[in-house]
């Protein structure tokens, strides 16, 4: 590890969360150079910061979300998502300039700067865009999988739906994202909250979370399950399973006026709309991350958390780094919410 560059901050992993996009780089559907390190739910200690850097010191606790150029017009607008940099300065392997700083055992080149983390290891060189200082006084054991999962459940029901108190929403998917999006809209005072997913363990923790309904395919056509519950229709909806047939079916079940926010990931895929329904004013916003400036939501989601409102400990199991793989298969296998590494 080199050390950091004048934007860049050095951070001892304390935690770090496996997501799906980890696993498309581990299945190889994600490509990069070889060797890489993967991880980009990172969280831990500052332990060196470049010249530039003024945002966070040594010995801070941060949370490590994904960077942005913080000049472009999107990043302006505080659209950090959307930085015409996003890609560039998170899905290459390098930095901006093409090179890497992490190095193996005798000095040679490994790729990673992933989301500006690669978080799978005992150091990362995050970058000053995407190091967010949180209290000292919070676990970094937990902290790691709120700068991505988390924030993104979080992000489509705060900013993207803007739920309001009293208001009905469905989450269809009840991963990482989709029970985020869950205990979000209990924050915000949603009364009628109905997770769809199919394993029982998942329901039943939604349930626990601040769900007031939890419907499985075998409970009969969720969607008319959904209509009977809200009296026709729903008013919000989230969809983070990431399935084009699920996608078509969360913006389905809304009321005239409805809105979807469509958080998962399927790659070339596309999904019908009814035209009709469309025009009756319902909409679906398809999210980067929440929509979410991460110094600004991670913050809060820690004071919640912090304050036992938001209990995201609950989606987590954890692993010393070394055992990865029994990691990953626990997430294929369902066993894992959210899986959590520790270097
Ligand atoms: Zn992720
Ligand atoms: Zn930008």
């Amino acid at each position: 590890m080199q050390d950091p560059g004048p934007d860049e901050v050095l951070v001892r992993i304390q935690s770090s969360g496996i997501c799906r996009t980890d696993l498309e780089i581990v299945d190889g559907a994600l490509e990069f150079p070889l060797p890489f390190v993967a991880g980009h739910e990172g969280a831990g200690t500052v332990v060196g910061v470049g010249s530039g850097v003024t945002t966070v010191e040594v010995g801070d606790t941060v949370v490590l979300g994904a960077a942005a150029c913080g000049t472009c017009p999107r990043c302006r607008t505080g659209a950090y998502s959307y930085c015409e940099q996003h890609a560039a300065m998170n899905f290459t392997g390098t930095r901006l300039d093409g090179s890497t700083g992490l190095r193996g055992r005798v000095g040679e080149t490994i790729y990673g700067h992933f989301m500006r983390q690669s978080s799978w290891a005992g150091l990362a060189l995050a970058h000053a865009s995407n190091t967010v200082k949180v209290p000292s006084d919070v676990d970094p054991f937990v902290l790691g999988p709120f700068g991505c999962g988390i924030q993104t459940g979080a992000g489509a029901v705060w900013n993207i739906l803007g739920v309001e108190p009293g208001s009905t929403v469905a989450v269809f998917g009840l991963g990482a994202v989709g029970q985020a999006a869950i205990m979000a809209a209990r924050v915000a005072g949603t009364t009628t909250i109905i997770a769809i997913g199919n394993r029982q363990p998942k329901l039943d923790l939604a349930l626990e979370l601040g769900a007031t309904h939890a419907f499985s395919a075998r409970d009969g056509d969720v969607a008319d399950l959904i209509r009977d519950v809200t009296g026709g229709g729903v008013q919000y909806t989230v969809e983070a399973a990431g399935k084009p047939d699920v996608m078509t079916t969360a913006v389905e079940v809304l009321a005239e006026t409805g809105h979807a926010a469509i958080t998962g990931v399927a790659a070339g895929a596309s999904f019908p709309l009814d035209a009709w329904k469309m025009i009756r004013g319902r909409s679906v916003h398809g999210t980067t991350l929440g929509d979410a400036a991460p110094s600004v939501i991670l913050p809060r989601l820690i004071d919640l958390y912090q304050q036992g409102a938001f209990p995201a400990d609950r989606l987590m199991t954890h692993y010393p780094l070394d055992d990865v793989q029994r990691a990953i298969a626990d997430v294929d296998n369902g066993a894992a919410i959210k899986a959590v590494l520790h270097p």
